[in-house]
């Protein structure tokens, strides 16, 4: 990436004005759509003037709206005769703002072209005004790709405390309660977090079923009630209530059944008058502003969790097919109302979980990790025992701590990495103070999913440049048409011929153009450019009701799998569409 421009604040002076309304008239545009920015801009106080500099001298600048991170304007100086500074400019821009989108005219090809090369897609389109306007977002891939190698440009100043502590193998309750102790002592005592008479959300992983299979506990999917027991007692000496919160991912009307089936009534045993267990699905919301409103402007928080002194948060040590990791970061999405689990895969996955952490803030995290979860997590993986448990107060840094354990490296997983990128903790070694059991004596590498997007007879992938989000997620709907074909059994569902060659497109770019006479689907935010050559999969990454529809739909007769309740999902995806359509 480009580190030869530097920014330097500027004004909004009369000859911005004559420069932009050239530019608009060189390329055929009007001066009407930048007369009203212009009006626009001079009202709000959000908007920066960045001057592009590069060996002391202006390039260009960009008018970047800091409370909506948008670029509003690039543009480059008049009397610039090198190459286009405004790739550079864009380098400059996101390793300072991280995921950045922007907002043009629908009509101002030239710019279009220069923001789409450059990896932001469009992705939403407005009228204001009388002026027909798109919205274009950086591809968290590009974001990732561009700034990966690099450092925050806002590096956490602070160094954070991580304590991990291993738990003897045979596990007894005494022994977890325990350890528990001893991890939060170390991590500074339990009335460093609570004080005498708060109120405690303690919100466990309760994600699906699948950690109960034929009257067994299976480790390492939803977090081991014991650790929430355990933490419960042990909060109940000062709290004056403690309510047991969490919303299931997968299945999202069931959060009470889920509760019942893990045995969490025991828990409520301990005081029935002091513990309560709510269902963060069917809560009361609270609307909240997203500060950046980098990919939405606000959330719904559930009213427990606003209400609460006191969250803690207790995920389990586990893989995600397509995060990489589900720790402390990720299992924020429990938290959030059903509609926007839904709806944060359309509007972006990754930045909704930082989101959420702007907004929910728990006090201290402590992973589970007496048996986690390798392979194909965050349901379907293959428990793993480990004995440990993981706790601080930073969620990215116990991230990163949780996924040294496991032998991974945390810049890998898109919701952690842009959380560092964005300030919320650090990944860097001489920014965590690892206290308790040395690392390596806990450590083991997890076996990560083997992600399979390969095609079929006359069925190609192409995904050249793709996140693990959307890998992930193809992975598992193509997985569902790897058997047999009932048409013909000598061969997969995959294999069988098709009337046309079909191609799935996914990532930023790939090599492979696109034929018009195929049959084509293009998928997520960034292939969402190409939605109207073929049929487009929304979302970043998309929702896997919304892949399996697509997919599936290339072989009506075979039944389409189904990831959670039907009718529960359709009525979802009827309000998705009605809020978008209200959004034009
Ligand atoms: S659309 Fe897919 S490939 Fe692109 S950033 Fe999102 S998850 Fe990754």
């Amino acid at each position: 990436m480009a580190k030869d421009i530097s920014f330097k604040t500027g004004r909004r002076t009369p000859t911005f004005f004559k420069l932009l309304r050239e530019r608009y008239l060189k390329d055929g545009i009007g001066e009407g759509y930048i007369t009203f920015k212009w009006e626009e801009w001079g009202k709000n106080s959000s908007i920066a003037v960045f001057r592009a500099v590069k060996n002391n001298r202006v390039v260009g600048w960009i008018f970047y709206d800091k409370k909506t991170s948008t670029i509003e304007e690039i543009l480059t100086e008049s009397t610039w005769k090198g190459k286009d500074p405004r790739p550079a400019m864009l380098d400059t821009l996101i390793s300072r703002e991280s995921l950045v989108a922007a907002s043009l005219l629908k009509g101002d090809k030239e710019k279009y072209g220069l923001l789409l090369e450059y990896g932001f897609r469009p992705t939403l389109y407005t009228r204001r005004n009388g002026f027909d306007l798109v919205k274009m977002e950086l591809s968290t891939s590009v974001l990732m790709k561009k700034t990966g190698a690099g450092k925050p440009f806002h590096a956490y100043r602070k160094k954070e405390r991580v304590a991990v502590e291993k738990i003897p193998s045979t596990q007894t309750y005494d022994e977890i309660k325990t350890g528990l102790s001893n991890l939060i002592d170390r991590l500074g005592g339990l009335r460093r977090f609570v004080k005498p008479g708060q109120t405690v959300a303690i919100k466990p992983n309760v994600v699906s079923d699948h950690g109960y299979k034929d009257g067994k506990i299976v480790g390492g999917i939803v977090t081991d009630i014991r650790v929430v027991k355990a933490l419960t007692e042990m909060v109940l000496g000062l709290a004056s209530h403690v309510y047991i919160a969490e919303g299931a991912s997968i299945n999202r009307s069931a959060t009470s059944k889920m509760f019942s089936h893990y045995g969490y009534d025991e828990i409520v045993a301990l005081d029935p008058h002091k513990v309560s267990l709510v269902d963060l699905n069917t809560d009361r919301f609270i609307e909240k502003q997203v500060p950046g409103c980098k990919r939405m402007s606000s959330r719904k928080v559930p009213a427990t969790l606003e209400m609460v002194d006191v969250i803690i948060n207790v995920p389990v040590l586990k893989i995600h097919f397509a995060a990489i990791s589900s720790l402390a970061i990720k299992s924020l999405q429990g938290a959030v109302p059903p509609i926007e689990k839904y709806m944060s895969h359309f509007f972006g996955l990754w930045q909704s979980l930082v989101n959420i952490h702007h907004l929910v803030k728990p006090k201290l995290t402590i992973i589970d990790g007496l048996t986690g979860l390798e392979d194909f997590g965050p349901v379907s993986g293959t428990p793993i025992k480990m004995d440990v448990l993981v706790g601080g107060t930073n969620p990215v840094a116990v991230d990163a701590v949780a996924m040294e354990i496991m032998g991974i490296d945390p810049k890998t997983s898109p919701p952690v990495f842009l959380a560092w990128m964005q300030g919320l903790g650090p990944l860097e070694k001489n920014k965590i103070n690892v206290v308790g059991t040395p690392i390596e004596e806990v450590a083991k590498k997890f076996v990560q999913p083997a992600i399979d997007v390969s095609g079929g007879a006359s069925f190609t992938i192409h995904a050249d440049e793709a996140c693990p989000g959307c890998k992930g997620y193809l992975h598992f709907v193509l997985s569902k048409l790897r058997r047999p074909d009932p048409q013909d059994p000598s061969r997969s569902i995959m294999d069988r011929p098709l009337e046309k060659k079909a191609n799935i497109f996914l990532g930023p770019s790939t090599a492979q153009p696109v034929n018009p006479d195929e049959i084509n689907i293009f998928m997520g935010v960034c292939q969402q450019h190409n939605a109207g050559l073929g049929t487009h999969m929304p979302g970043c990454p998309p929702h896997a009701e919304v892949i399996t529809k697509a997919v599936f739909g290339l072989f009506p007769d075979i039944e389409r799998p189904k990831y959670a309740d039907e009718t529960e999902e359709t009525k979802l995806g009827k309000m998705l569409e009605e809020i978008l359509e209200k959004s034009v």
